[in-house]
């Protein structure tokens, strides 16, 4: 007898009509034709049965603050910095609390389960801390919320910032970040580099450094990072966020920066929505994208996850909380169009990220836990294309978000009088 038995599911490695059991909260068995008894069963219906979106690079103490003080007019990362520099001092816990939770429902019902969220801590009242630590506790039943802590205006740029980040360490925040190239120098961001891994190593952490996020063709941070990470043997815990300036770099220099981050074992964390809207600010035409090199990055097999980064703040005044807005933009901007490429990308809002955030039981294997969504479509790629309603959010085995199909009624003579855009998928596509 099981809890829960999903049938005639489509999985994101392609396999179809598989049944999915759950007991206690885990994974019992994925195979075809389970006949055993269920307290619930839900028919998938052939539809894409996916583990959970994860998203490994967010800011939720800065996430609904948009608008407030006011709008970017100039619409860059600097004004969002400046910005947000601006609120931060009129935060309080309970508004950040309100936001953030907020924000998580939203989130779930998209079926994003899982999220990494950089910490500002500039402000040595570690107001922001103080509130996210508290939001980890609150949506811990059904979002897991890792915490990085970020020193937004940069680590040795304002006297303080050195202790702070240290004492959000020591309240609980498990991941240690930096922004090197805020640093007011190139030499500055080294050390930072430098300094940041050397906490991670002596605390036993991971790190996430927001990394060379600009488009000058000559920062170096990205191999600082890679080189750090050798040095003080954090090899498969580092993860390098943003890293735009490898759009612009030299071809001859990434030939040889893309070995240097698989030697480290380094994770790269683009975030195709922020990274198009923000790089290239200061071209004409032609104007840069901006997004680092995610399919060579994959060939060279370095970890790739895709992260949000932002959904409504100073930074970014668009964002829905759906992972798959990520995929889609990743498709378009770095022209990876196969089936092949979308289901790499569909792994990028999934599993490479629960991988680089080191989460445990993660998946749809046996033994994991029974953390699923259903998606009204056919498979990863058209998951990608339609940006689909999640039929179903299941967590720990219990439905805890549903959304109803996107059916249209059309009113045209000698036409159907519906439209379902799943029924559109490709029939002959491989
Ligand atoms: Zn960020």
């Amino acid at each position: 007898m099981f809890d829960l038995l999903i049938t005639n599911a489509t999985l994101p490695d392609g396999r179809t009509g598989i049944d999915i059991a759950v007991r206690d909260g885990r994974i019992a068995a994925v195979e075809a034709g389970i006949t055993a008894e269920a307290g619930q069963a839900i028919d998938a219906g052939g539809l894409l049965v996916s583990p959970p979106f994860v998203d490994p690079h967010f800011h939720m103490d800065a996430t609904l603050s948009l608008g407030l003080p006011r709008m970017n007019v100039s619409g860059t990362l600097l004004e969002g910095i400046a910005l947000w520099g601006e609120l931060r001092p009129t935060l309080t816990k309970e508004a950040l609390i309100e936001r953030a939770v907020r924000y998580c429902d939203l989130a779930v019902s998209k079926g994003l389960m899982a999220v990494r969220s950089h910490v500002d801590v500039s402000d040595p009242r570690l107001v922001t801390a103080e509130a996210l630590l508290e939001v980890r506790e609150i949506v811990a039943p059904y979002l897991d919320l890792q915490l990085v802590a970020f020193p937004q205006d940069g680590y040795y740029r304002e006297p303080g910032i050195v202790d702070a980040l240290s004492r959000a360490l020591d309240m609980g925040v498990e991941v240690v970040g930096g922004i090197p190239h805020f640093e007011r120098t190139m030499e500055d961001g080294t050390r930072s580099v430098e300094a940041l891994c050397r906490i991670a190593a002596d605390r036993g952490l991971m790190v996430d450094m927001h990394c060379d996020e600009t488009d000058d063709p000559l920062s170096r941070h990205v191999e600082t990072l890679a080189a750090q990470t050798v040095r003080f043997g954090l090899q498969g815990r580092v993860a390098g966020s943003h890293l735009t300036s490898m759009h612009s770099m030299d071809n001859y220099y990434v030939s040889k920066l893309l070995p240097l981050m698989a030697e480290a074992r380094m994770a790269a964390i683009p975030n195709p929505l922020i990274n198009m809207m923000l790089q290239g600010r200061h071209d004409t035409y032609p104007k840069r994208r901006g997004l680092t090199r995610i399919p060579q990055m994959m060939e060279m097999g370095i970890p790739v996850g895709l992260g949000q980064d932002c959904v409504m703040d100073p930074w970014y005044s668009m964002g829905t909380g759906d992972l798959l807005d990520v995929a889609h933009m990743a498709v378009h901007a770095t022209q990876m169009g196969s089936i092949a490429d979308k289901r790499a990308l569909f792994d990028a809002v999934t599993v490479n990220s629960a991988e680089i955030m080191g989460l445990e039981r993660y998946g749809l294997a046996v033994g994991c836990h029974a953390d699923m969504v259903i998606l009204h479509c056919a498979d990863t790629a058209e998951a990608i294309r339609l940006r689909p309603a999640r039929l179903k959010v299941i967590r720990r085995g219990k439905v805890v978000a549903e959304t109803a199909p996107q059916v249209s009624r059309i009113m045209l003579d000698g036409r159907p009088d519906h439209v379902t855009p799943a029924d559109y998928a490709p029939r002959d596509a491989v």
